[in-house]
């Protein structure tokens, strides 16, 4: 594959235009391993709609109380069928990933019983879920209902501590909770596999507890899902990976049929469950963004992975590194300085097709407890399949870049994120070759 920079290049520094085309070509040797693994995730999309006889009749929606939306029904099998699970739930009625992890738990845990997050802190939209706030916790939390939470620290190398998990499991566990991908952490994403083997250190200590993974960010970036090594419970986003860029908004429950029902009853009342919710005129976009999504996830990993090399030839720690294996979309940029931080989004978010001329700047964002910059110039607010960076104003200045709909709009995104700290000063020392 060609960098096709050509009529592009007047705008970047010749420099860079040359570490570019070593990144890409550099890049170009994992691409590989995401052609394969797109290929298999194809298959798998495809086949579950064929399977389970998808017709034009199940892309249109209903009104109202949305009784027998059969195009609802099925979506929730399509799901279901890819994600190796025995049901799930796939709702524009979940308003974000946050909403959809805090209905498994609300959903699965009752007062007196204790959460222990098997992956360090949490991500941190669930602080507030969990209670962080006042002392009798925050208005609505699993505190306020005597639902304890506790943290077991990941291990220096990032990786979990599965000894310490095991350790921490009292009579009153009832759920074990793993995140799959990093957050705003400079930590290694678990595999399915890994979380597989946490899963089963913990029900050889006790079989009932329930295992729960935040999969956002990590679906259709492996052959398999967290669903098929065990995990009961299972939630994401649909402005991530599984909505394929077309979904307009939504989240996802996946996993055991009995733990779904309690999430679903959940979500609407008791009573109704799954059988309410009227989907308007959102089915057609999004069976048609999971069909999209194998594709659309090889696009952002492939963008990621040439970010990667790209920034590290600019001399900057990156993870995961070159050749690493994924397991979600998101690469790490260590940038050092606040400076470099806000003008590499402010980059990425000048190299974006909506909102090109607005300038992200830190600001308080609901849920996040720290001042975070988010650069997100996408059709879909905030969605984040499409390109988009952010992270937290904090040492030491990482930026998380994810998503990007095409690779080669990523690339250009990346040489004007990198164009920009070069225009302010922030990025000449370490052009060696200048
Ligand atoms: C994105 C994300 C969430 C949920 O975020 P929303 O913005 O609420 O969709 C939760 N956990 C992780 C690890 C995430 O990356």
């Amino acid at each position: 594959m060609g960098f096709a920079l050509n009529t592009e290049c007047g705008q970047f520094h010749p420099q860079l235009i040359e570490l570019a085309k070593a990144a890409e070509k550099a890049a170009s040797q994992e691409y590989s391993n995401y052609h394969e693994l797109s290929a298999r995730n194809h298959q798998k999309v495809l086949g579950a709609f064929r399977t389970l006889g998808v017709t034009d009749f199940h892309l249109h929606g209903s009104t109202g109380y949305g009784y027998g939306d059969l195009g609802r029904d099925l979506l929730d099998r399509l799901f279901a069928k890819v994600l190796g699970a025995e049901r799930a739930l796939v709702r524009t009625h979940i308003v974000s990933g946050t909403h959809a992890i805090s209905l498994c738990l609300f959903g699965v845990l009752r007062p007196g019983d204790e959460l222990i997050f098997a992956t360090g802190k949490p991500y941190d939209t669930l602080n507030k879920v969990i209670g962080d706030g006042p002392a009798e916790g925050y208005p609505g939390s699993l505190m306020e209902w005597g639902i304890t939470c506790r943290e077991v620290e990941l291990l220096p190398d990032g990786s979990p501590d599965l000894a310490e998990t095991v350790k921490a499991i009292s009579s009153r566990t009832r759920m074990v909770a793993i995140q799959r991908s990093r957050g705003y952490q400079w930590r290694p994403t678990l595999s399915s596999g890994a979380i597989g083997e946490i899963i089963a250190r913990v029900k050889k200590t006790r079989a009932d507890i329930v295992c729960f993974v935040d999969n956002c960010y990590g679906e259709l970036v492996e052959a398999q899902e967290p669903t098929e090594c065990g995990a009961d419970l299972m939630a994401g986003s649909l402005i991530k990976n599984p909505g394929g860029g077309i979904a307009p908004a939504g989240g996802y429950i996946a996993g055991k049929a009995a733990l779904v029902e309690q999430v679903a009853q959940r979500l609407t009342a008791p009573g109704l469950g799954a059988e309410l919710g009227a989907t308007l005129d959102t089915n057609r976009l999004l069976y048609q963004g999971l069909y999209f999504a194998p594709l659309v996830v090889q696009q952002a990993l492939m963008g990621a992975v040439f970010a990667g090399h790209f920034f590290s030839s600019l001399g900057f720690e990156v993870s995961p590194q070159a050749g690493e294996k994924r397991s979600d979309i998101i690469q790490a940029i260590k940038l050092g300085t606040r400076e470099r931080l806000i003008a590499f989004c402010q980059g990425i978010q000048q190299g974006s097709p909506v909102d090109s001329h607005a300038l992200p700047e830190p600001a308080g964002v609901p849920g996040y407890g720290r001042p975070v910059i988010m650069a997100a110039g996408t059709f879909i607010q905030g969605s984040s399949i499409e390109l988009s960076a952010d992270g937290p104003l904090e040492e030491p200045f990482i930026a998380y870049l994810q998503g990007g709909i095409s690779a080669e709009y990523v690339k250009l995104a990346v040489l004007h994120a990198a164009q920009r700290m070069f225009d302010q000063g922030l990025l000449n020392p370490m052009l060696r070759i200048i």
